[in-house]
């Protein structure tokens, strides 16, 4: 027998002894990673290598030297490591239940990719994968095209395709117009769209394909056919093809060594159904036309012609639903393996609906497609509302099927592309028949089963054929008989249906114990099931017919749906010739002739090869037909065709064949595939594959672009750095074997196109929103999330997944746009406002146009949704939007990655909300993914708890555990060390500090500037680490030298002495005479006065200074005083503090718990101070202000709320305690003495007011700016008022002709420490407190400029402005 095992030492290639153990152990087989293998064979060992260059590996194509039709005679050729298939097995051999080497991970290959990694653009796009798919995408991707695959159905392998009847309806999808003839017509659609079983209804004739990775092969009956020379060359062929049918020869022969056809082997076992069909060839006299036909059924194991491990047919007659015994070459395991093989990237569950030509300057086709993944189907609206797409810059080919490409392109016509008016037309049956012999003399053994008897075989489903084309002086009354198989999943009804059908056909020359003997066979199926051996059903022979019908069936669109139209079934009087044929065969062994099923309802035909409706035209013009004879689709009538536009499936067919079509289909495409890359000077390199590792990588990475030698650009170069990324994450997740969670989310609103809308608040997305609704400016995303790997999601601190879908706004030039590999963060702590959990939304989309604009959109959820299920669901479904124009990514890094999505010029902005609908659907959206249902079990539980978890810890803030200080540092983002520090020693000899820092400005004379912080604080609220830009940093790059002290009654040490205001006035005099000494100006003798800025009860500490004398006030040129300066009137809500207890509250605390209130506590404190935290949470505030942090209750309890939480930072707020020490309750007394009374004092017992009208005759002369925080809840505004009116009472109110201007400024949206320690400071305050320094330091003409430095790129880059 001749081999096609090479000679290894011919080819040079290394020769090597059994492997042993050593490789993986793959199938059977041990196979060495490096690329040489061996293998056992049938008691003699062959070894070859498996490198790609090896041209002597029968896998190959061109080069390729062995003769398939020369070689495969009766039996079968051994191919590289194959061996025959064996004696019979065991049951369970006839389910390949793992392709992998651990079952436990990787159980089935997975060529296909999530569409998480699809690009924006590739050469070419090919759509479906059936034959005419899988050519163009094997081909192109072998010519160095960059190729996308897209396909509606799902990936399944040998051993996951249904055998049962429950899996089976499952798998049902059906759709089209249902027109049982005595009913109205109905338009259905039902099922699973993705489903691989499709029933399409139409009116007359009905269809079955496939959805699937493979398209109808997955389900055919394997019959290599190929056309007959007659039928080629019929009038309605294109002239190429008519004139010269031999042409298909050589591409023939091209499918043919790719799917490998071969005959049932003559010494397989006997299968009764071929005996049978060979029996009534001869009793219909054509007994010479019978034959076994060429099927692509493998009857040896090893590797097909593309590298794909098989095996032999276990004989299960399960092919019509999938066969599990891995021994058919359907289009998954040849054409398309070879395309991933050579770097072609396919996506699944992708439905293309229609095309259009991609908008200038780009060329090609934009193909729109909806995405069934991620159960995205729930939400119905959407899914074929909101499309996705991808560009083909140069080629679409359209392998949908004849049904599938047609509906495309009458979709597309619909949509305004330039079509024939012939598309949807002449589409066939294939002159379709079947019938059944229900019940014959003789056993048959045609009803399919998974595990059939090793020793009672069902065999293939089609085996033989009755051949009967030629010879007819009209070919078109030619036809083929094939014998078929039921699949199993068909058995528990078959028997119910066939005894029910009506026209069918009783054997007539029965005598009585023929009778009898048959019913007997009915009620044994009845009884004991399908699989009686002696019964009714084991019985039957199944017929197909293909003949040629009249090409009248059309396929038009009926609101947006396909509806499948027959206008003059199969010439009816050759329909009833071949049913009396059929009857004839059955008569002539006892059995009962039953038609179609569908025949039950009206005139019905059932075909499973629909052909035509994007036919080839017969005269090359787009008026005969909707293609030319390369599959080029027409732009009209004329012979115009659309560059890179081809049609390679069933749909160019333009006439019935009568015969199984697959082979002509096949050859058609090589054909028009080989066509394009001729024309487009492209090689298709025939390199054979090795044995492919389907668990593994692919031989040949895509170079994308570099055969054609064009430009990669950089925003292709990040997307491919992308891409990896995302692939490397998933591959880890699947080889770690990680179970993750997806869910799919529809938000729609408003954003209007404005790029003024900078600043980041609500106000300016509710404007923009409002803006954006008057002028109907909507927008809508649809999007699904999806983790690979629940921890990343759950425990990483950043909740990650990964988003994809489209986001669609009307007013932005490119909408919709294409989302691919968005982040999506999951209650990501907001670092901009404490307590606060954001849910984000950040990626980079690409326009139709090519344009990119990045999209960051955030939800807060902050303690204003505490115990309110309104506020949160408000808070969790509204999203501020803002669309930015797409940075480098080099450019957008910076340390807070929620901030990075801000960066970039502003395009748009508005609010998107879930509507309550759109959320019921994204619940029935929540997906749990894992390698078993335990662990989708626990991946769901650990999303929902995560989810409850921190929902409630939101919801329910106020009753969730108290926060104490951290341990470590968090967000010290800006360490502002000064440059030099003094010790401060004041005249009664107690030690503070002073802190100076050097102007950082030196454009500007440097002029002194004091600082003075409140009580309990130090220097840090205004040098504060946790925020960007502080306010130490804001006066040294306005050229001040910035002094400040950490005076007695600060966070010292000395500071539990019991000192108050009154005493702190001695530090600051000694610190001023400290800045005199060290910089006293250009006049030693008269040292320059120096500006002051004091906070709080630092202000009141420097009035009673002034007021009584001590610090001089000509050595002060001007002061501003934040929240207060000699009037200090609590808030209300101290008032109440201080008025409504009985006793005095730092007498009764002094009274339980000691002199010193510390505001930093831990969970190791006394059980009193511990028991004083829990308390301390009850205390009222607006929902917004509620917190659980410790520090920050004690800090509101002893002073009141210090801040509007939302001004503040997390950091800030998270380690308040690190910028408070305490207060002694000598301080206390005092405050709260002087806050009820209205004015400072002195210490008691006299507690003198000091703000008496001589004191305050001192002041004359010093400019004095008051503010406040608007909604300051420690001291009143009343407080600066006081303060304003006494000083314009006393020396009037400060215009030009006093020349002693006081100003007061109240702050929008501020409370009271927040002016210095906020977030945002760095632009609400600090700009008017340095105007007014400026202003009197420097003078009225003073303008200041902005210095280069790395703060202004902050705030300019947009980095700050959040
Ligand atoms: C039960 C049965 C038995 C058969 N037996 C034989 C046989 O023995 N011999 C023979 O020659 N023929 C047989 N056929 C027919 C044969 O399989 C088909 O004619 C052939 O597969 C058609 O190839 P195709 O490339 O045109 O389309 P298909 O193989 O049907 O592939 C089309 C692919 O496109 C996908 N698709 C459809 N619409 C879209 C869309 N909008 N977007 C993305 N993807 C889409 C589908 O999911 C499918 O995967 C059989 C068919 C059936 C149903």
């Amino acid at each position: 027998m001749p081999s096609a095992v090479p000679d290894v030492m011919t080819t040079g290639a290394e020769h090597t002894e059994p492997a042993g153990n050593e490789g993986p152990f793959i199938n059977g087989f041990n196979r060495k990673t490096n690329g040489v293998s061996t293998w056992p064979t049938n008691g003699h060992a062959r070894a070859s290598s498996v490198s790609s260059a090896d041209t002597s590996n029968p896998a190959g194509f061109e080069t390729h030297t062995f003769d398939w039709n020369q070689h495969y005679g009766p039996g079968p050729a051994h191919q590289y490591h194959e061996e025959e298939a064996g004696g019979p097995r065991s049951r369970a051999y006839a389910r390949i239940r793992s392709w992998g080497d651990d079952p436990n991970t990787a159980k089935f290959p997975r060529i296909s990719k999530p569409m998480e990694l699809m690009r924006t653009n590739y050469d070419c796009v090919v759509i479906g994968s059936g034959y005419g798919g899988g050519v163009a995408a094997s081909r192109m991707a072998r010519a160095g095209e960059s190729v996308c695959l897209l396909e509606r159905g799902k990936e399944r392998w040998p051993g996951e395709y249904p055998d049962s009847t429950s899996d089976s309806i499952s798998q049902l999808h059906y759709s089209g117009e249902f027109a049982p003839g005595w009913l109205p017509k109905k338009i259905v659609n039902g099922g699973d769209p993705t489903g691989m079983y499709h029933v399409i209804f139409g009116n007359c004739q009905n269809a079955v394909v496939c959805n699937g990775l493979g398209g109808t092969s997955l389900m055919n009956a394997n019959v290599y056919l190929e056309a007959d020379k007659d039928t080629l060359r019929l009038e309605a062929w294109p002239k190429e093809i008519r004139e010269n049918p031999d042409c298909l020869d050589e591409y023939y022969e091209k499918a043919a060594k790719v799917l490998q056809p071969e005959p049932y082997p003559e010494d397989w076992p006997k299968l009764p159904k071929l005996e049978l069909l060979k029996r009534q060839a001869k009793y219909l006299s054509m007994e010479e036309k019978f034959r076994r036909v060429r099927q692509t059924t493998r009857f040896v194991n090893g590797p097909n012609s593309c590298g794909v491990e098989m095996y032999p047919s276990a004989m299960t007659g399960q092919d019509c639903t999938g066969l599990n015994d891995g021994s058919k070459n359907t289009t998954l395991v040849t054409y398309l393996a070879d395309a991933w093989n050579w770097g072609a990237d396919m996506f699944c569950e992708a439905e293309v609906r229609y095309i259009t030509k991609a908008p200038e300057p780009q060329e090609g086709y934009i193909v729109y497609f909806a995405w069934h993944g991620r159960n995205r189907g729930h939400f119905k609206a959407n899914l074929h509302g909101d499309l996705m797409w991808v560009h083909a810059k140069r080629a679409v080919f359209l392998g949908a099927g004849a049904i599938g490409s047609t509906e495309i392109l009458l979709r597309s016509k619909n949509m305004g592309l330039d079509l024939s008016e012939k598309v949807g037309e002449n589409m066939s049956g294939n002159g379709d028949m079947l019938g059944f012999g229900y019940n014959t003399d003789v056993e048959v053994n045609a009803m399919g089963r998974p595990f059939p008897s090793p020793y009672h075989p069902v065999g293939p489903t089609i085996t033989g054929i009755i051949d009967n084309r030629s010879g007819h002086e009209n070919p078109l009354d030619g036809y083929v008989i094939e014998e078929g198989a039921m699949p199993g999943a068909l058995a528990p009804f078959l028997q119910a249906m066939l005894e029910i059908l009506p026209g069918s056909v009783e054997p007539t020359n029965e005598g009585l114990i023929g009778k009898f003997k048959a019913n007997l066979a009915r009620l044994g199926t009845a009884f004991l099931g399908p699989y009686y051996r002696k019964g009714a059903i084991e019985r039957t022979q199944v017929y197909l017919i293909m003949s040629h019908d009249s090409n009248q069936a059309y396929l038009t669109l009926k609101g947006d749906k396909p509806v499948l139209e027959f206008v003059g079934v199969g010439r009816s009087d050759h329909v009833k010739y071949l049913n009396r044929v059929l009857e004839k065969a059955t008569r002539a062994v006892g059995g009962t002739f039953v038609q179609n099923p569908f025949s039950a309802l009206g005139p019905q035909q059932v075909t499973v090869h629909p052909i035509g409706g994007a036919c080839m035209a017969r005269d090359g013009t787009g008026s005969t037909g909707a293609t030319n004879h390369m599959g080029e689709v027409f732009t009209g009538s004329g012979n115009k065709t659309h560059s890179g536009l081809i049609v390679t499936d069933a749909a160019v067919i333009p006439t019935a064949l009568g015969a199984n079509p697959f082979a002509t289909i096949t050859a058609l495409a090589e054909r028009s595939v080989d066509h394009y890359a001729k024309n487009q000077n492209l090689t298709i390199d025939m390199t054979p594959n090795g044995v492919l590792d389907l668990f593994g990588a692919p031989e040949h990475t895509h170079a994308h672009n570099k055969k054609r030698g064009s430009v990669v650009h950089t925003d292709e170069v990040e997307e491919i750095a992308k891409i990896d990324t995302a692939k490397n994450a998933i591959i880890t997740a699947r080889r770690m074997n990680d179970s993750g969670f997806g869910f799919t989310e529809v938000m729609s609103g408003y954003i209007h196109r404005d790029k003024g809308l900078k600043r980041d608040n609500v106000d300016t997305y509710e404007l923009a929103a409002r803006t954006a609704k008057s002028l109907s400016e909507t927008a809508r995303f649809f999007l699904s999330v999806q983790s690979f790997n629940i921890r990343s999601i759950v425990n990483d601190p950043s909740h990650r997944a990964t988003l994809t879908g489209t986001f669609v706004c009307p007013t932005l030039v490119g909408s919709p746009f294409m989302v691919q590999r968005g982040d999506f963060n999951l209650f990501l702590l907001d670092r901009k406002a404490p307590g606060t959990r954001n849910l984000t939304y950040d990626f980079d989309m690409r326009g139709i146009n090519g344009r990119r604009l990045h999209f960051h959109g955030y939800k807060v959820v902050d303690s204003s949704v505490a115990l309110s299920p309104v506020h949160f669901w408000k808070s969790t479904s509204t999203l501020y939007v803002t669309i930015t124009e797409t940075l480098p990514n080099t450019e957008r890094s910076c340390s807070d990655a929620d901030e990075c999505g801000l960066l970039g010029e502003i395009v748009a902005k508005g609010i998107m909300r879930i509507q309550p609908q759109d959320f019921l659907s994204e619940v029935m959206t929540l997906t749990p993914t894992g390698s078993s249902i335990f662990k989708k079990v626990m991946s769901a539980g650990n999303f929902l708890t995560f989810f409850t978890r921190k929902s409630m810890s939101l919801l329910l803030a106020p009753l969730t555990p108290l926060q104490y200080p951290v341990q470590n540092c968090l967000g010290f983002v800006n360490n502002t060390p000064p440059t030099k520090t003094y010790k401060i020693k004041a005249s009664d000899g107690v030690v503070t500090s002073l802190h100076m820092w050097e102007p950082t400005n030196r454009d500007i004379p440097a002029k002194n500037l004091f600082m003075i912080p409140g009580a309990s604080v130090d220097h840090q609220i205004y040098a504060l680490p946790t925020i960007r830009y502080n306010a130490v940093n804001y006066f040294c790059r306005a050229g001040y030298r910035v002094w400040v002290t950490v005076h007695r009654i600060g966070m010292l040490m000395i500071a539990q002495d019991d000192w108050t205001t009154f005493d702190t006035r001695l530090d600051f005099k000694a610190c001023l005479e400290k800045i005199r000494e060290e910089f006293p100006g250009p006049d030693k003798e008269q040292p320059e006065k120096v500006y002051t800025i004091a906070h709080c009860m630092g202000s009141v500490a420097f009035s009673t200074g002034l007021l009584d004398g001590t610090i001089p006030a000509n050595w002060i040129k001007g002061i501003t005083c934040s929240q207060v300066f000699m009037n200090p009137i609590w808030n209300i809500a101290n008032m109440i503090k201080i008025t409504a207890l009985p006793i005095p509250g730092d007498r009764l605390y002094k009274y339980l718990l000691g002199d010193w209130f510390s505001f930093s506590t831990s969970k190791n404190d006394s059980l009193l101070q511990k028991g004083l935290n829990e308390l301390l949470r009850l205390m009222p505030d607006s929902r917004k202000e509620i917190c659980n942090n410790a520090s920050c209750h004690r800090t509101t309890m002893a002073l009141g709320r210090c801040w509007n939480h939302r001004n503040l930072n997390e950091a800030t707020h998270r380690q308040i305690d690190r910028f408070f020490g305490g207060v002694s309750m000598t301080l206390m007394h005092l405050l709260m003495k002087q806050g009820y009374q209205g004015g400072v004092m002195g210490n008691g017992p006299l507690f003198e007011r000091l703000d008496t009208p001589d004191n305050i005759r001192r002041l004359k002369g010093l400019p004095i700016l008051l503010f406040v925080g608007r909604d300051n809840a420690v001291l009143s505004p009343e407080s600066t008022e006081k303060t304003y009116e006494i000083l314009t009472d006393t020396f009037g109110t400060g215009d030009n002709q006093s020349g002693v201007p006081y100003r007061r400024r109240e702050v929008p949206g501020y409370g009271h420490l927040d002016c210095w320690m906020g977030r945002n400071a760095w632009k609400d305050v600090y700009p008017f407190v340095r105007e007014e320094v400026d202003r009197v330091v420097r003078g009225e003409e003073y303008r200041f400029r902005e210095p280069e430095d790395q703060f202004k790129e902050l705030v300019e880059s947009g980095k700050l402005l959040y």
